[in-house]
């Protein structure tokens, strides 16, 4: 009785927890899935990866603030950062520990990461630690402790990679039609990282007007394959299971 009160205390549901590598990859590559998941009647909450602070433009602390504003734009339930070191993500027992810890915490049933195949080195790295750490968390032997009382085991049921810089066939596209103009609002609450003919910071990749049209482009693309105007698409670890083809028709 008292270990499960301890559990509530420590735990906090939600069905959808996204993991990203920097402050502004979920917006960029599944905020309009996530926008469309909350609307449905979803939880989602979102964990940082790092602060972004190897980022050409901006700073950790106008980053966190750009974070929170499209956080309340979003919705999100919560959004934490790990405060890992941006540019050296990678497969350590200490990274992959600290999001175990978050896994258990929040218990989503799916959890939606970076790309797998990228042109930040982070992306790819933090898909691979994000399902190790999915796996691992599963397992009753390995142990976790959030302030002092142990961690559950929990593993999601899904793992869904999302598509960001470099051009992947999806396996799935969720139709995000009716979000996109709210996802570019939030894509923009990054004001530091992208187009702002006022800044007088050093261009970077993505702070070009173009590569705003490219978010735009690439909606409109992962749209097309599924008969949306707009679209986000995923790649999976495993086919999905479904009880009937009267589901996907
Ligand atoms: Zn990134």
């Amino acid at each position: 009785m008292l270990k499960d009160l301890f559990q509530i205390i420590i735990k906090m549901k939600v069905d959808i927890l996204v993991v990203m590598a920097h402050p502004d990859d979920a917006e960029l590559c599944c905020s309009g899935t996530i926008l469309s998941s909350i609307n449905q009647g979803m939880t989602v909450g979102l964990v940082d990866l790092t602060k972004g602070e190897l980022g050409t433009r901006g700073n950790e602390e106008i980053r966190l603030i750009e974070s929170k504003n499209s956080s309340d734009l979003l919705e999100l339930k919560f959004r934490d950062n790990l405060g890992f070191r941006d540019g050296f993500v990678s497969n350590t027992e200490n990274y992959i520990n600290e999001i175990i810890k978050k896994i258990r915490k929040y218990s989503p049933k799916v959890v939606i990461t970076n790309s797998k195949k990228d042109r930040h080195p982070d992306h790819e790295n933090a898909s691979e630690i994000v399902k190790k750490a999915c796996f691992l968390s599963g397992l009753v032997k390995y142990k976790t402790t959030l302030n002092d009382i142990n961690q559950e085991p929990h593993r999601p049921k899904l793992i869904l990679y999302s598509i960001q810089n470099d051009y992947v066939e999806p396996d799935i596209v969720i139709d995000v039609t009716d979000f996109f103009l709210k996802k570019m609002e939030s894509v923009k609450c990054f004001k530091s990282q992208f187009y702002d003919p006022e800044s007088n910071e050093p261009d970077s990749f993505i702070s070009s007007l173009e590569f705003l049209d490219f978010i735009e482009s690439r909606s409109i693309e992962m749209g097309h394959k599924i008969g949306a105007k707009h679209g986000e698409g995923f790649t999976l670890d495993n086919p999905i299971s479904l009880n009937s083809i009267s589901n996907i028709i």
